[in-house]
């Protein structure tokens, strides 16, 4: 993998992030312990230098110098000659006793700030201390007489506290950039798994086989759901191409039929020498076949249109009666032909219906023409007219042979025929028609059927107010 592209990966990214957080979040909390270290190291040694010099003072004041340069001695022996100094300078800055000043060469004793300052008054400097790398801290004190009295004591403490501070920061700072690196790779590899696996699903998918599905994990809900989500999404581009292919392969039987009786025909001509009572046959045939495809085809293009909704319907005022009165007066011979009785059930009190009535009797034509297939002599067909809500009906209920429970739910599929259907003409197209061209119209079917006792369809469409 080329160095770009490991950039580009999302757990290189989390962990490099998770590494700057972690850098820069220990480099502040560290920042913060060394300046409040230092500043209480600082004041602490202002305290005690206050503190001294406030004695030497009473010291001075209560017993006299002898005392005082006893004193001076003392402390610096117990404190450690190269931690401590004291002296006190007259009004003109000589010395008038100290302790051991050997160590403190080069300490500037007399800055020009201690003629400024008034009796009882005290300032704290810094100083450098020639020879080694930490600083002197010094308190003077204007006292009586016009004198001074100087406490010195060495930085090197505080800064060997300090110094050893920073050195187990750095310590701290490389565990916890290691810390900080594992954790974002643990915790961006984790995340991504569930990312991995949808990738490697969609990879295998891709190679052909539309049954994986991404196994769920227990990354978190955001992953969950994504997988959740591209499972249906497969489930239903599984189903779509498996409809797909059905609808292809009954296509091509369909189409198969009148293909193979017009070449038959054709051979017929070819093969003989054409009477004509027999080219008058064949041509039936063909223009038989032709009619067949196209009416195929045609319907396949209605449906297409009527689902896509790209050209709606007409919509006008429907007089139902109408409509239930021309449907049976072009119905009746077949249905006398076949001795199956016709009659209607039109209530005086039905509202007009909406939408276009071209398409309202091409579907109850359809119901009609499936209702006289699928009965026989002695059944009846009744067409009723209702209102329901908003909605008026137009009901188609026969008695005849009913549907199947196993065919029920699909008999609104396109190309779908009931087995016990099967030697009756039709495509399966007549019922997929009729839903399309009603839906497109904001109504909607319904069907309850009893196999042996009949079917009843229902077309609703809405109530013109
Ligand atoms: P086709 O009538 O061309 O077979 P349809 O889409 O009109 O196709 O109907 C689909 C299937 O529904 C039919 O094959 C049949 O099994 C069933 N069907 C439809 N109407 C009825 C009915 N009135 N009685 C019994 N079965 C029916």
């Amino acid at each position: 993998m080329k160095k770009a592209e490991i950039f580009r990966r999302v757990t290189v990214r989390l962990t490099l992030i998770h590494l700057g957080l972690f850098a820069l979040a220990s480099l502040i909390v560290f920042l913060l312990i060394y300046i409040s270290l230092a500043s209480a190291l600082r004041s602490r040694t202002d305290t005690n230098l206050s503190n001294e010099v406030r004695e030497f003072e009473s010291l001075l004041n209560l017993k006299g110098m002898a005392s005082l340069e006893k004193e001076f001695v003392n402390e610096s022996r117990s404190n450690g000659i190269g931690s401590w100094f004291y002296l006190l300078l007259s009004p003109r800055l000589r010395i008038i006793v100290s302790s051991d000043l050997h160590p403190w060469k080069g300490v500037r004793f007399r800055p020009p700030l201690i003629h400024q300052l008034e009796e009882g008054e005290e300032r704290i400097t810094s100083s450098p201390h020639p020879g080694h790398s930490h600083k002197v801290r010094i308190v003077f004190k204007r006292v009586k007489g016009g004198r001074t009295l100087v406490v010195g004591h060495s930085l090197k403490a505080n800064d060997e506290i300090l110094k050893r501070t920073g050195e187990i920061f750095q310590y701290g700072f490389i565990a916890m950039l290691l810390m900080g690196g594992l954790l974002g790779w643990l915790v961006s590899r984790h995340a991504m798994s569930g990312v991995q696996r949808i990738t490697d699903t969609a990879r295998r998918i891709e190679r052909g086989n539309l049954s994986w599905r991404v196994p769920i994990g227990k990354e978190g809900q955001e992953i969950e759901e994504l997988a959740w989500a591209f499972n249906s999404m497969l489930d239903r581009i599984e189903l779509l191409v498996t409809d797909l292919e059905e609808v292809t392969n009954n296509i091509a039987h369909d189409l198969r039929n009148p293909l193979t009786r017009i070449r038959g025909a054709a051979e017929n001509l070819l093969s003989r020498a054409p009477h004509p009572a027999a080219l008058q046959e064949m041509a039936g045939i063909i223009v038989e076949s032709c009619d067949q495809l196209l009416n195929l085809i045609n319907t396949m293009l209605t449906i297409a249109q009527a689902d896509s909704g790209l050209s709606p319907p007409s919509s006008e005022r429907i007089d139902l009666e109408d409509v239930v009165r021309e449907m049976v007066d072009l119905f009746q011979p077949a249905a006398e032909d076949k001795g199956i009785l016709l009659r209607i059930r039109h209530p005086d009190d039905i509202p007009a219906g909406w939408g276009d009535p071209l398409s309202l009797k091409r579907v109850i034509a359809n119901l009609l023409d499936n209702a006289i297939k699928f009965s026989g002599a002695g059944n009846s067909i009744t067409l009723t007219t209702g209102v329901e809500k908003s909605r008026v009906f137009l009901e188609v209920k026969d008695t005849g042979m009913g549907i199947d429970e196993r065919d029920l739910p699909h008999i609104f599929d396109r190309f779908y025929r009931g087995d016990k259907s099967r030697s009756q003409p039709g495509n399966g197209l007549g019922l997929s028609l009729a839903l399309a061209l009603i839906r497109a119209q904001g109504g909607e079917i319904t069907v309850t059927s009893a196999p042996g006792k009949g079917s009843t369809f229902r077309v609703y469409l809405p109530a013109s107010s």
